[in-house]
């Protein structure tokens, strides 16, 4: 049935299963610091909201896995962010598509994305959170490609560090295709 897609994809990185054991494992330790923060013990913030941000389009499939890892009472508040690949290592390179609500002062956020690379994303959108003074702010992506990151940007959760391999599948895609495939996989050149 994936035979039209095997065609355009070079191998195959992280097998589903391997994601979806990782990703156990993420929300598990997600889930214990986080109820830790929320949690009404006394110690820290008995009264904080849990808020998750997810950065579409391309979390989308990692975060309705890992979010139903986290036995916690908590919302999404999606934000939107187009990058444009290129040369330019300049914030302009990452534009807002779905606005953030003005909501998150006080609470307690994780943000995801799927991928860090640059790190202008993650870097833009901990920014704008930044601004509305949230209790707590914490990051997650399900993939980092080591060393590629010029910016201060330290994800607080990483899923599995990837070769600087350009890839597809479990919500990334390449023009809008591939998001749907099961695993995580490299494209063949003549695909691009
Ligand atoms: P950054 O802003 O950190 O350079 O890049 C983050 C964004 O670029 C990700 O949210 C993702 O949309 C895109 N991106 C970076 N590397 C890859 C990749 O290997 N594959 C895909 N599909 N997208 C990528
Ligand atoms: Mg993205």
């Amino acid at each position: 049935m994936w035979a039209g897609m095997h065609r355009d994809l070079e191998r195959i990185l992280i097998p589903a299963a391997a994601i979806e054991s990782r990703v156990r494992d993420l929300g598990a330790q997600i889930a214990l610091d986080l109820e830790r923060v929320i949690g009404g013990d006394g110690t820290e913030d008995d009264h904080g909201e849990l808020v998750i941000v997810p950065i579409l389009t391309g979390s989308l499939v990692f975060v309705a896995d890992l979010v139903r890892r986290l036995p916690l009472k908590l919302r999404l508040e999606l934000v939107g962010v187009s990058s444009y690949p290129g040369k330019s290592m300049e914030t302009k390179g990452v534009s807002i598509r779905h606005e953030l609500p003005n909501i998150l002062s006080g609470k307690h956020v994780l943000v995801i994305d799927d991928i860090l690379d640059s790190g202008h994303t993650l870097d833009v959108v901990t920014r704008l959170i930044r601004d509305q003074k949230p209790a707590s702010l914490r990051t997650c992506v399900l993939l980092r490609k080591p060393g590629k990151s010029t910016l201060p940007v330290r994800p607080d959760y990483v899923g599995f560090d990837i070769p600087d391999e350009f890839v597809v599948g479990y919500g990334l895609d390449y023009d809008g295709y591939y998001r749907n495939f099961p695993e995580i996989a490299t494209l063949k050149p003549e695909a691009r």
